[in-house]
């Protein structure tokens, strides 16, 4: 079973919504989130989403082939991601009105893919 992470997308934010100069793996977490943010928030639906999210995780030098599946929990607004090749799993709080939030069909901000 992989780690289990508990991610705040504001916490990777500026104030009004900016990204600010995050060092490159903080900035590749970051992507990494906004980009399920982003998938999820554009259908929004109720069940196992398959994402166009590749797993991020490396194993001796070697990149998981795993594409990210997540789940939108409606009762805490909290997003379930997970790797279905290596188990890799978080949380992602603190996502709504961010720039990758795509509820109301807005742009949403740069992504990962
Ligand atoms: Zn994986």
């Amino acid at each position: 079973m992989g780690r289990t992470s508990y991610s705040s997308l504001r916490d990777f934010l500026n104030p009004d919504d900016s990204i600010p100069d995050h060092a490159r793996p903080a900035m590749q977490a970051f992507m990494h989130l906004a980009s399920i943010v982003a998938w999820v928030t554009r259908d929004m639906y109720p069940g196992v989403m398959r994402t166009n999210v590749f797993c991020r995780r490396s194993h001796r030098g070697v990149r998981c082939t795993g594409v990210i599946t997540a789940v939108y929990e409606t009762a805490q607004a909290r997003i379930f991601w997970q790797c279905p090749v290596c188990g890799e799993q978080g949380y992602i709080d603190n996502w709504e009105h961010t720039p990758w939030d795509r509820r109301d069909g807005a742009h949403a901000g740069p992504t990962m893919n």
